[in-house]
């Protein structure tokens, strides 16, 4: 449906978060609509096959739970228990979709030969140090061998989100997993062409909005118009995800994720729905975060052979270089690490605490488990986590 008729053209973006609403997932209809999603894998799948990194988040789950609790209902004669719209019977429903909707993304997938993985995250976890952490390595390792993370946020446990469209939402889960992988780009699929100038299904002077250099009041009162019916998101969520991504560094696109070759052709840089630019550079911001003195908590010193690993640059920091370490930290926390003579080398996001680099240290990586009877892996930084000075 897709692949074959393009020319493989040069990927703009390399690492590419996508976003597929409800209104999407279901073809505006009562179940999850198999074409459009089908269409939608079979890019994906393109994408990781030319070397794309993709994470996907899907909604749809409620809307799929609902649709199969209504099949059974239509079967049995205490149809009301089924139908309350409250909070809890929203999860149940998120429950039962969920199944339902994993099912059908791993079989589209497998049919174009790659793995995919369920990960369930709430806002929670993400505010945790740790959650972050552990989510971040996961999800980086998962895309490193080319197996797509399918998510979506934990609605069993957020109650949040059901009852607050506004607060935690498919599109802001997006904006912050974007964040968590460092994403070139986060593609927003929606019902709608992109972010227009006015509500164009009442206004017929609403014009597409091509191109978005700073969200500004302007743009948030455009964004203020229209609301998807199934989902929780409407263009003011897309316009608050925009925002967050931006802000790090990551291209944002709100596009119809019906049309033909959407991810295909966005993932190549032509010009579809919205393009939010980032308001700051990446890396920038990753680095800004990771080297601002407030965030260390701590000092992990090392011996120059570890020393000139790191900085021939794309080395992790493994126990066998660490002399000692200064300070209390905990695993997550972010750490400075330094030569015996104090240099300030890099700085990275600890897997290991304080106490733990200090029973470690100088030993090799296949002692861990010896000594602290588990292991977070055999690095002390993974270098995705760590920045050079
Ligand atoms: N997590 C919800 C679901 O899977 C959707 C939330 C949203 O669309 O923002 O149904």
């Amino acid at each position: 449906m897709t692949g074959e008729r393009l020319q493989p053209q040069r990927l703009l973006h390399r690492r590419i978060v996508v976003k597929v609403g409800s209104n999407v997932l279901t073809g505006g209809e009562d179940g999850l609509h198999t074409p459009t999603i089908a269409a939608i894998a079979t890019q994906v799948a393109d994408l990781v096959r030319r070397g794309a990194q993709v994470a996907l988040v899907t909604s749809g789950a409620v809307a799929a739970g609902r649709h199969r609790l209504r099949e059974i209902e239509a079967l049995r004669d205490d149809a009301s228990k089924l139908a309350p719209r409250d909070v809890q019977s929203r999860q149940v429903a998120a429950a039962v979709g969920q199944a339902r909707l994993m099912a059908l993304w791993d079989a589209l997938f497998a049919e174009a030969g790659v793995a995919v993985g369920q990960a369930l995250l709430t806002r929670r976890d993400l505010a945790d140090r740790l959650g972050y952490l552990n989510a971040r390595n996961t999800l980086l390792a998962m895309l490193d061998l080319g197996v797509v993370p399918v998510i979506n946020e934990n609605d069993v446990v957020s109650v949040e989100e059901l009852q607050d469209a506004r607060i935690g939402d498919n599109d802001n889960l997006s904006a912050q997993v974007a964040n968590l992988v460092d994403a070139d780009l986060l593609l927003l699929l929606t019902d709608i062409a992109g972010l227009y100038s006015a509500d164009p299904r009442r206004d017929p002077e609403a014009r597409l909005i091509e191109r978005v250099e700073r969200i500004d009041d302007v743009v948030e009162a455009a964004a203020a118009g229209g609301a998807g019916t199934r989902g929780t998101g409407g263009m003011t969520t897309k316009v608050q995800a925009a925002r967050i991504a931006t802000g790090s560094g990551t291209h944002v696109v709100i596009a119809d994720g019906r049309s033909r070759d959407i991810v295909l052709r966005t993932a190549a840089g032509e010009p579809v729905g919205t393009h939010f630019l980032p308001a700051g550079d990446r890396i920038e911001s990753r680095r800004r975060y990771l080297l601002s003195g407030l965030q260390a908590r701590g000092r992990v010193i090392v011996d120059a052979g570890a020393a000139g690993a790191l900085l021939r640059g794309g080395n992790s920091l493994l126990p066998a270089g660490v002399l000692r370490c200064e300070g209390t930290f905990q695993r997550g926390d972010v750490v400075q690490v330094v030569t015996a003579e104090g240099r300030h080398l890099a700085s990275g996001t600890a897997n290991y605490a304080s106490d733990e680099v200090a029973r470690i240290a100088g030993k090799q990586s296949g002692q861990i488990v010896d000594l602290l009877g588990y292991e977070f892996g055999e690095e002390v930084i993974h270098r995705n986590n760590l920045v050079l000075v």
